[in-house]
């Protein structure tokens, strides 16, 4: 079965800011938050950092044939990472486009010089990450228009990682708005979603703009850690049993969101969770696993 995880993180080198405090690369997993270290990737990750060549290895241990580059603000801003990425594994990578979106008119200009100079494509929004430095400010804003208008024009997908109540309000409008982007929910609808084991109304919103709208669609990482909880996770492949029923195999795609998952289980076991552990049909596993992201990311 073709396997293509649409949600890994590459970086040289932890360069953020979340909350205010600088992020940075110490070694074996560990980082520097501000003063105080502490452990963000698995300690087999010598140098802190998340190379291409250490995916490229964890995905051919697992016969994972391709992936999607993300980025986010919370591993830094890696666009030239990413690109040299997969310039090196063209057969097995594609990145995604990463500009701050508060800068409006001018992140729309850097996202346009990005799609015509490179080869990444897309979006990705971390709304948490994002409004950390502007409070107050949401991505649904008029401000921000020139953005979505660039990606809109140049017809490239869109990955959401929602955290509030707002969000998925301004989700709704945008897709609205926007009705020709493809949008993908990131984490099943991630914090938005699911808090401290308990799932909030916005997920049956989300479900059902999944299901009914065309253009969007959900990826099923993450999950376990909103459950907190061990492999092969009960509660998470329920849950991602439940949403395949209700939107369907062609709307769903795996992802792992590597290497921060790997502190919580192996690559392999990110792999089973989905293929072993939810009883879906090998038919439609075969969408979710890869034939969708296939024909949406790798087609063209
Ligand atoms: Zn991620």
């Amino acid at each position: 079965m073709m396997m293509i995880d649409i949600h890994a993180h590459v970086c040289d080198r932890l360069a953020a800011i979340t909350n205010g405090q600088p992020l940075c690369s110490l070694s074996y997993g560990k980082a520097k938050l501000g003063n105080k270290p502490i452990q963000f990737f698995p300690p087999s990750f010598e140098r802190s950092n998340s190379p291409a060549e250490m995916l490229i290895a964890h995905m051919d241990h697992a016969g994972v044939d391709k992936a999607l580059l993300m980025a986010n603000p919370y591993y830094g801003y890696h666009n030239d990472y990413i690109s040299e990425s997969v310039k090196k594994y063209p057969d097995r990578l594609k990145g995604v486009a990463f500009v701050d979106m508060i800068k409006g008119e001018s992140a729309a200009k850097e996202l346009a010089d990005l799609y015509d100079n490179t080869d990444l494509f897309g979006f990705k929004v971390e709304t948490d990450s994002t409004f950390q430095c502007a409070p107050g400010r949401h991505m649904g804003e008029e401000d921000f228009f020139p953005v979505w208008d660039v990606i809109n024009a140049y017809k490239q997908p869109v990955f959401i990682h929602l955290f509030t109540d707002r969000d998925v309000e301004d989700l709704l409008k945008l897709v609205k708005r926007f009705p020709d982007i493809t949008y993908v929910i990131c984490h099943m609808g991630a914090d938005a979603c699911f808090k401290g084991g308990r799932i909030s109304g916005n997920y049956a919103v989300l479900l059902e703009l999944v299901k009914k709208n065309p253009k969007v669609y959900m990826d099923t990482s993450t999950v376990p850690v909103y459950y907190d909880e061990e492999y092969p996770f009960p509660s998470s492949t329920a849950a991602i049993r439940q949403a395949y029923e209700i939107v369907g195999a062609e709307k769903l795609m795996w992802a792992t969101d590597y290497p921060g998952m790997l502190n919580h289980a192996t690559y392999q076991q990110l792999v089973n969770m989905v293929t072993r552990h939810c009883g879906i049909p090998e038919e439609d596993l075969k969408l979710i696993m890869g034939e969708n992201a296939q024909r949406l990311f790798f087609s063209k």
